[in-house]
């Protein structure tokens, strides 16, 4: 079946949704005056955290680091912090900053993942939005060669940028990570440091940051897996996170 869309401008996908930025919006961000807040998943190298179907995807977007005496991959997003009405979005729905919006606000409803389908009962957009308009996809393709250019764009960049966020996060103390699909470390750093620091990394050589990573799990049946697979848990309480559970209850 067809999909057509057309945004009827409700602003809803601008509030309470934080936005992934690249690392030039992340600047952008930050000389603007927003909090950043930077998610962190990752899985090891035995699989342990990675649904079969998406490794090379996962993979990609991820940098390859030491925890315990094992290999894992850790993915990290940094995005727009947007508790409530994002920052830019004024009282009559418009953004402040449209012709410099970042990527993923060009790209919404559609899924950077390539291994989510478009599901249009999950999105903030009305029902009006998706009776009427121009094509948005069909025969299971994107219509538009500009939102497709987009969507590669924002993947290349998680790609290109791995390693610059590592070395980012190593040096502001972000290292617990959580395992794919069991949630997510949350951190809020302080932008100040965190400008600071995207100026130190700027065209230095990243490949040593050294550190390694651990993980925070939502139970001891995860943690003895995780453990068992030579990865290192996190025993403390958390100081500069927060734990988001992706667990059922
Ligand atoms: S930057 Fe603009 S388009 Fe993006 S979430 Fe904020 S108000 Fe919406
Ligand atoms: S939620 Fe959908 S319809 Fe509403 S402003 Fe965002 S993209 Fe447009």
């Amino acid at each position: 079946m067809n999909t057509t869309f057309s945004c009827v401008g409700c602003g809803k996908c601008c509030n309470d949704h934080h936005v992934p930025l690249t690392l030039a919006e992340t600047r952008m961000w930050a000389a603007d005056g927003g909090q950043v807040i930077v998610l962190v998943e990752g899985f090891l190298g035995n699989g342990l955290g990675l649904p079969v179907q998406q490794r090379e995807h996962a993979e990609r977007r991820s940098v390859v680091v030491r925890s315990g005496g094992t290999e894992a991959y850790v993915a990290i997003t940094f995005a727009a912090y947007n508790a409530g009405p994002c920052r830019n979005l004024d009282e009559d729905n418009l953004c402040r900053i449209y012709e410099r919006r970042p990527l993923v606000c060009r790209i919404y409803p559609m899924e950077i993942n390539p291994h989510i389908p478009l599901n249009t009962a999950v999105k903030e957009c009305p029902p009006e939005a998706w009776e009427k308009g121009p094509d948005l996809i069909v025969g299971g393709q994107l219509v538009d060669q500009g939102l497709v250019d987009l969507i590669q764009r924002s993947r290349q960049a998680d790609r290109d940028e791995i390693q610059t966020k590592d070395a980012i996060c190593a040096l502001l103390g972000i290292r617990t990570t959580a395992l794919k699909g069991d949630g997510f470390t949350a951190y809020l750093p302080d932008m100040a440091a965190f400008a600071s620091v995207i100026d130190q990394v700027a065209g230095k050589t990243l490949d040593d940051w050294g550190s390694e990573w651990t993980f925070h799990v939502s139970g001891d049946d995860i943690a003895g897996q995780v453990l068992e697979a030579g990865a290192q848990v996190a025993t403390d309480e958390p100081l500069n996170y927060a734990f988001i559970s992706l667990r059922a209850a």
